[in-house]
This record gives C-alpha cells, sequence and structure tokens, in this order.
C-alpha cells in the first residue's frame, strides 16, 4: 500500500527528511512515533501529495494508479494524477478543518458530490450512515461550532471516509482534545482498524498504538531508526534512541 525507499526532503535547504524507508501492507495499522520535529508531520504530507520529496521512492498503491517519485519523475506526474491519487487517501489532521458554514452532514457530503460528482440523495444517505458509525446520528443538522472537539473530529473522520479512501493517514487525530475526548475518536479509529482499514497514523497515545497498531515505527531525526510488531516495539525496544523516548512518554 506504501512503500517508501529512502525518501528525502528539505526545506530551504535543510534536510529534513534523511532516507525514510517504510512499508505498509494492506490491512496494516502503522503507528508513527518520535519526537517533535523529527519530520512525522513532513513525512505524512509527502505520502499524501501536500509535499513533494526530493529523492528516493515513494509509491502508494492499491486500488489506485500506482506512482513513482524519484528525482526528476517527480515532476513527470500530471495534476490530474495526483488529484486521482489524493482522492483515494484519506487525512484527518489535529485541528478539524470542518467547514464552519456547513451541517455535519453537508460536510460529510461535500467531497463526494463535488469532486465523484455523486448524486445528492446516495451522498446524503452515505453520509448519515457515516455518521450513525461514528456515534453522531442526532447530530447530522449541528454545524462544528455547536459540537465538541470529540465530536468535529468524529465527523472529520466520517468526512475522510466519505470519499471511500484505501488509505487513511492520521496526524496526531486527539492531540488538541480534551483528555476526556480522547476515548471516543480513539474508539472510532479502533473500529476502522477492526474494519481492515489501511492507517498510518501519528499518535503520542502510546496506550492506543500498543494495543491497535500492527506495527509501531519510530521517527528521530528525519529517519525511521526502529519498526517492530507493537507488541515487540514496547516490551522490547532495540535502539537506546527508541527506549530513551519510551521512557520519556511512558
Ligand atoms: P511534531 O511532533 O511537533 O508535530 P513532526 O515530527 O511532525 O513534529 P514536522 O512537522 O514534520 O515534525 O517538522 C520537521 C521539521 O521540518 C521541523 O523542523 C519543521 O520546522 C520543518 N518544516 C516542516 N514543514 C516545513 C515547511 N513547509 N517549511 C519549512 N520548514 C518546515
Ligand atoms: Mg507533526
Amino acid at each position: 500500500m506504501v512503500d517508501a525507499q529512502q525518501v528525502t526532503k528539505s526545506f530551504h535547504g535543510v534536510e529534513i527528511l534523511k532516507g525514510v524507508d517504510l512499508s505498509v501492507e494492506q490491512g496494516e495499522v502503522v503507528c508513527l512515533i518520535g519526537p517533535s520535529g523529527s519530520g512525522k508531520s513532513t513525512f505524512l504530507r509527502c505520502i499524501n501529495h501536500l509535499e513533494k520529496i526530493d529523492g528516493g521512492e515513494l509509491w502508494v498503491n492499491g486500488g489506485m494508479v500506482g506512482y513513482r517519485l524519484q528525482g526528476e519523475k517527480l515532476y513527470e506526474l500530471k495534476e490530474a494524477e495526483v488529484a486521482r491519487n489524493r482522492v483515494n487517501i484519506g487525512m484527518v489532521f489535529q485541528r478539524f478543518n470542518l467547514f464552519g458554514h456547513m451541517t455535519a452532514l453537508e460536510n460529510v457530503m461535500e467531497a463526494p458530490m463535488t469532486v465523484k460528482k455523486v448524486p445528492r440523495a446516495q451522498a446524503m444517505a452515505e453520509a448519515k450512515a457515516l455518521l450513525d458509525r461514528v456515534g453522531l446520528s442526532h447530530r447530522y443538522h449541528s454545524r462544528p461550532a455547536a459540537l465538541s472537539g470529540g465530536q468535529q473530529q468524529r465527523v472529520a473522520i466520517a468526512r475522510a471516509m466519505a470519499m471511500k479512501p484505501s488509505l487513511m493517514l492520521f496526524d496526531e487525530p486527539t492531540s488538541a482534545l480534551d483528555p476526556e475526548l480522547v476515548g471516543e475518536v480513539l474508539a472510532v479509529m479502533r473500529d476502522l482498524a477492526r474494519d481492515g482499514m489501511t492507517m498510518v497514523i501519528v499518535t503520542h497515545e502510546m496506550g492506543f498504538a500498543r494495543d491497535v497498531a500492527n506495527r509501531v515505527a519510530f521517527m528521530d531525526n528525519g529517519a525511521i531508526i526502529e519498526v517492530a510488531e507493537s507488541k515487540h516495539f514496547f516490551s522490547a525496544p532495540r535502539h537506546p534512541r527508541t527506549r530513551d523516548f519510551l521512557a520519556r512518554v511512558q
């Protein structure tokens, strides 16, 4: 589903990703953890075409057109191809980024109707089913300002799912939430994982990573320096920097 080999990315001459290797299989949940500034968000943004990589290879496929980004070849990707690939990738950010003037239902219906030209009645039926699934069947007609942070984030997840993505990316989806609202969002993500959704999740929720992730990857200073099955990752981290990090966050 995702295959990154020696991916590099610089901003203003400073190398932020210094050769990232990671593969994610279909149906797998990978949690990406690591210190602030290590490049986790940048890497997710590269997977989602929000940033162009400078070097290495990055493949994202499975249902969607496989694409190869390597040096100059990157620029051969046509806008239409990029757009087509991105439709298959859902992304949920720390801040919910909902459309403030639309209800929850309208937020979820928007992309299928405008991007995929799904008829309104079908988009509405699918959006309602998704809102039901994230526990918001009673809030179809609420605007974001009337919802709690946890409810907004669940709408954001439903909105991403509405495009029927083959891959979901989460960038610290619970970091902006009050502690008592974290659980309801993690429960929705757990449900998606159980359903076989392929997910890459940047998170500081170590308990969630231990329980839900198939594998955990530790990123430090622009590279993934340790990847292991979650139970091994937490019980027997091999790299000293992983051990240091875990000792600080757990
Ligand atoms: P955090 O845990 O704080 O979210 P992170 O691991 O997600 O950190 P990134 O956001 O990927 O880290 O940032 C890695 C480095 O890249 C930081 O030093 C950041 O300032 C820099 N950086 C990220 N995006 C840009 C950009 N668009 N322009 C310049 N520098 C950037
Ligand atoms: Mg980040």
